[in-house]
């Protein structure tokens, strides 16, 4: 199985005035495909400057990515909006939604896009928030749901068109402690369901053990890697071979 996520020395430099900052100084990433991966590190590491370059919201200015094989730091705007549309899923720290649509109208929203009909993408965006335990908040527009029911709805907006990759940046950021490990399970469990890849950034570690895989990033370097879930390489694999002798 190849990664479907490659970065190789990515670097971005950003010039304030005379001065560089070298928010990633030679990166390399890799993510298997139904792998959930965190991105560890302080405030000012380079988290969001590393999940915008993945997810083509900036160009590196050195270094490579390929997402499902793609090498999309070649591609131009349209063709990576055109690409993240229909990939990618995006949950942010301050939930996005859309301030004048309802609950399901925001989950609906990524179907609009696609062109899929009103009727048919309103019932799947109710479905989806009755599952995530939202039957009663269909109609609510986001002034009127908790943090954590917002950020519920705004998983269900990531995940409804199918997307093979989520990016998700601090998503429990704006969350108190135990919403917060109700909306890692949530995030995480609608991910492994449907077999998708989730890159979450995260100042916590405790919300890090969610991952399969765990990237520490310093100073805009990688620190330290280590992989423990069920996509976790040789791990995997042992852990495969024992079950078969166990049966
Ligand atoms: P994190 O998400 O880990 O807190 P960031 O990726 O936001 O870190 O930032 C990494 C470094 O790059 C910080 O020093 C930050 O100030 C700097 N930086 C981020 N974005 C910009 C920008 N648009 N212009 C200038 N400096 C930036
Ligand atoms: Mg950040």
């Amino acid at each position: 199985m190849e990664p479907i996520i490659i970065a190789r020395n990515l670097k971005k430099t950003y010039r304030m005035g005379n001065t560089k900052i070298h928010a990633l100084a030679g990166v390399d990433i890799d993510v298997m495909p139904g792998e959930v991966c965190a991105i560890l590190g302080t405030s000012g590491s380079g988290k969001s400057t590393l999940l915008s370059l993945l997810a083509g919201l900036e160009h590196p200015t050195a270094g490579k990515i390929f997402i499902r094989k793609k090498p999309t730091y070649k591609m131009n705007e349209s063709e990576l909006v055109d690409f993240r549309l229909k990939h990618i899923g995006f949950v942010f720290q301050s939930f996005n939604l859309m301030p004048t649509m309802t609950a399901a109208e925001n989950v609906a929203l990524p179907l609009m896009f696609r062109g899929v009909p009103r009727a048919v993408r309103m019932k799947a965006a109710n479905r989806l928030l009755v599952e995530m335990g939202l039957g009663k908040h269909l109609k609510n527009m986001p002034n009127q749901l908790s943090g954590g029911q917002q950020q519920r709805v705004s998983i269900a907006r990531a995940i409804i068109a199918k997307p093979e990759i989520i990016f998700a940046d601090e998503p429990t950021g704006n969350l108190d402690s135990v919403t917060a490990e109700q909306i890692m399970e949530i995030m995480c469990g609608q991910v492994r369901k449907r077999g998708a890849t989730l890159l979450f950034v995260t100042h916590d570690p405790t919300k890090a053990e969610y991952a399969d895989q765990v990237i520490h990033i310093i100073d805009g370097k990688v620190a330290k890697r280590e992989r423990h879930g069920p996509a976790a390489g040789k791990t995997a694999q042992a852990e495969s071979e024992t079950q078969g002798e166990e049966t």
